[in-house]
């Protein structure tokens, strides 16, 4: 490809390196010289089966010969296979799908927003080293300052409190507070947790006043972590009163999904909001078999499974790092920015991973990667590491 023709055609928004993907085939990538990368990234997190799983083309292709959108003033059969896996594995709601994790959040914004203004409550309470989205208003609640810049005011009504700390949390609440939001695991902020008592502590707070409490999952849903959500890592039984998802449940395709608890999901009335695209039959249908096969393959298992071999390993080949995540999300926080393109030189070695906050690599692949392409895949991040 030339490039330099292509960046004649494209924005400039994304820092795109001099590569083509031409191909992909469950954990490998090929590019258009030929050349072979596994793939530890899995196109930021969203191909959680891989490039071209069976199961998912047939899915497609069955869909595509079937019904394409109608919009969503009809029924349509996907729709129900998506939100009765999610009825069974994470909590009693209503759907409502979208594009992807900004608008599945700005729908659990706009939820909480509504569900709080008979009691002229509108503020949202998130965390620093959040992440939520490029929107005006998902830029707002993020923490990053620099996601803001040159882009007018702020939406008003975020509010940044310290993730973690509970009095501080507690300190940024007040009587116009509809919502607290947070990742289960702040993933573009350095893959963050918190301590083991937090979230349970939230979960009673926001019970106690009447907030809405919404985890952003859009990293963390969909089976990765060796669970179905991120929240079902919180000691407690902790469930959050709104769920975000995207990235892992299209499976690449863009889907979002705002999934609330029945209570709170009826603030949505007709003429409230809507989305024409959101949940079509091809995108629901991938959606839906992605949830079947990671059951019927046992991936949850796999995942936990890798994530603990991977943990022990990177931490006894990196003890100066410190290892964090679960299953087949993980970071190597390293003791200081490293001082070269650590991205550029995983591809040179022909491995895809990502590095965020500077000094934290990241590594999200399918599902499916086999314990042989982990362990090469291992091999290749820590040499890149150690280089
Ligand atoms: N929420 C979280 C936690 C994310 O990590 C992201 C993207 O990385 C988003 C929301 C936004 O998702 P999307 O890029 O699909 O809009």
């Amino acid at each position: 490809m030339d490039f330099d023709h292509a960046n004649t055609l494209l924005m400039g928004n994304y820092a795109r390196r001099p590569i083509c993907m031409q191909r992909g085939e469950g954990t490998r990538l090929f590019d258009d010289t030929g050349r072979e990368y596994l793939d530890l990234f899995a196109g930021f997190g969203g191909a959680v089966l891989g490039h071209c799983h069976p199961d998912l083309v047939r899915a497609v292709r069955e869909q595509s010969e079937t019904l394409w959108t109608v919009g969503n003033t009809f029924h349509t059969e996907p729709q129900l296979r998506v939100a009765e896996h999610l009825k069974s594995k994470a909590f009693d709601g209503r759907a409502f799908f979208c594009h992807g994790g900004l608008d599945a959040n700005e729908t659990a914004v706009k939820l909480a927003r509504r569900r709080g203004s008979a009691k002229g409550r509108y503020k949202v309470v998130t965390f620093n080293q959040s992440f939520h989205g490029r929107s005006l208003a998902m830029i707002a609640a993020g923490s990053t300052e620099a996601h803001r810049v040159g882009f007018g005011p702020p939406v008003p009504g975020f509010v940044h409190a310290t993730g973690g700390d509970f009095d501080d949390l507690v300190r940024h609440v007040d009587d116009e507070t509809c919502s607290i939001m947070f990742e289960p695991l702040r993933g573009e902020g350095g893959m963050l947790g918190y301590p083991d008592d937090f979230p349970a502590q939230v979960r009673d707070f926001c019970t106690e006043r009447d907030i809405t409490l919404h985890f952003d999952e859009v990293w963390v849903g969909g089976g990765r972590t060796g669970k179905w959500f991120g929240h079902q890592h919180f000691d407690g039984d902790v469930k959050p009163d709104v769920m975000t998802l995207g990235k892992a449940v299209g499976g690449g395709l863009p889907v979002g999904i705002c999934w609330a608890e029945p209570e709170h999901a009826e603030h949505l009335v007709p003429g409230t909001h809507g989305s024409t695209l959101g949940g079509n039959p091809m995108c629901m249908a991938v959606c839906a078999t992605i949830f079947d096969v990671i059951e019927r393959d046992g991936l949850l298992d796999h995942a936990t499974r890798l994530g603990d071999l991977a943990k022990a390993k990177l931490r006894d080949a990196l003890p100066d790092c410190d290892v964090r995540g679960d299953g087949l999300f993980l970071g190597i926080e390293l003791p200081a920015d490293p001082t070269k393109d650590l991205v550029a030189a995983g591809l040179e070695a022909g491995v895809v991973m990502n590095v965020t906050q500077k000094n934290v690599v990241r590594l999200a692949p399918a599902m499916v990667i086999s314990e042989d392409d982990w362990a090469r895949g291992l091999d290749l991040v820590i040499d890149v590491i150690h280089a």
